[in-house]
């Protein structure tokens, strides 16, 4: 793992201590690479990672990505900005353990085309503007009608984002798996959906079905589409994982306690 590359979070901060880790791990003997880098240094939080995971979407197979914490909460990060010189001495001397994160996939049909996006937090179906309507599938058998808000898809790792905010499951890493969430559900007499978290295998296939998503956004990660003319939203895992490579002990308990 010695060909590298940077990506920052953007603020005058973290554009300084990626400078600074550069000509460290030049110097230590690694090589910058930008066009085929085997490890990708993030320098920022978890927002930063989630840029970087999509800049690199296609490439997931063979780059291995590590974290440097200059952000507002870094979950993801193993090191701070004052542990530069620890990292650029781990990163020297030590192998590198290996995490492999699942990465979700959505194919979004409409009458003339089809589009697939990527995330690792979560996939959203959201409308605020109006009630949401729509058919869910589990491995293409009619499970429930919902009415509400939204839907959330998330993995293990997106578990502790977006996901824990309504009232998901946080999920300790080791357990792979898929986890259903409703945004603001509307349940009484006459609309009912399941109105709790629902765990399933890594390689379940949800699908929204409804003639109408006017309004509604499918957000994934930091992104987003207007899913205005769409009728259906196929949710599954990408065929690729995300790899962290770490080099140091930070137990999930750590992160979890440093959450909240
Ligand atoms: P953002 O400011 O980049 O993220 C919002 C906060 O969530 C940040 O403090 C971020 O940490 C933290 N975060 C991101 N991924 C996390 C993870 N897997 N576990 C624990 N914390 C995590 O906002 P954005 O750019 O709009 O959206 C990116 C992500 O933020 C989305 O994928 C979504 O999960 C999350 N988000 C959550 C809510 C909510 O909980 N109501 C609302 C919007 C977005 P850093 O400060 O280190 O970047
Ligand atoms: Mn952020």
């Amino acid at each position: 793992m010695r060909k590298f590359t940077l990506v920052n979070r953007g603020d005058e901060n973290s554009q300084r201590i990626c400078s600074e880790i550069k000509d460290k791990l030049i110097r230590a003997g690694f090589v910058m690479d930008q066009e085929n880098p085997e490890l990708i240094v993030y320098v920022g939080g978890d927002g930063t990672l989630l840029h970087a995971m999509h800049e690199w979407v296609d490439d997931l197979d063979h780059v291995y990505f590590t974290g440097i914490h200059t952000g507002t909460l870094g979950f993801s990060t193993d090191y701070t900005a004052d542990e530069i010189d620890v990292f650029i001495e781990d990163i020297s001397t030590k192998k590198a353990v290996i995490e492999e994160k699942r990465i979700l996939q959505a194919n979004c049909v409409n009458d003339t085309k089809e589009l697939t996006i990527h995330a690792l937090n979560e996939i959203r179906v959201e409308n605020i503007v109006k009630t949401q309507e729509m058919d869910v599938y589990i491995n293409d058998s009619y499970f429930e009608t919902f009415r509400g808000n939204g839907m959330c898809i998330s993995g293990q790792y997106g578990s502790t984002a977006y996901n824990r905010s309504i009232g998901g499951a946080v999920i300790y890493p080791g357990l792979d798996l898929l986890q259903m969430t409703e945004i603001s559900g509307i349940h009484h007499r006459h609309a009912r959906s399941l109105g709790a978290p629902l765990i399933l295998n890594p390689d379940a296939k949800i699908t929204f079905n409804h003639d109408d998503f006017a309004h509604a956004l499918l957000c994934f990660d930091h992104l987003h589409i207007h899913l205005d003319g769409y009728h259906q939203i196929e949710v599954s895992s990408y065929s690729k994982t995300m790899k962290f490579a770490h080099f140091n002990k930070k137990t999930h308990l750590e992160r979890l306690n440093a959450l909240f």
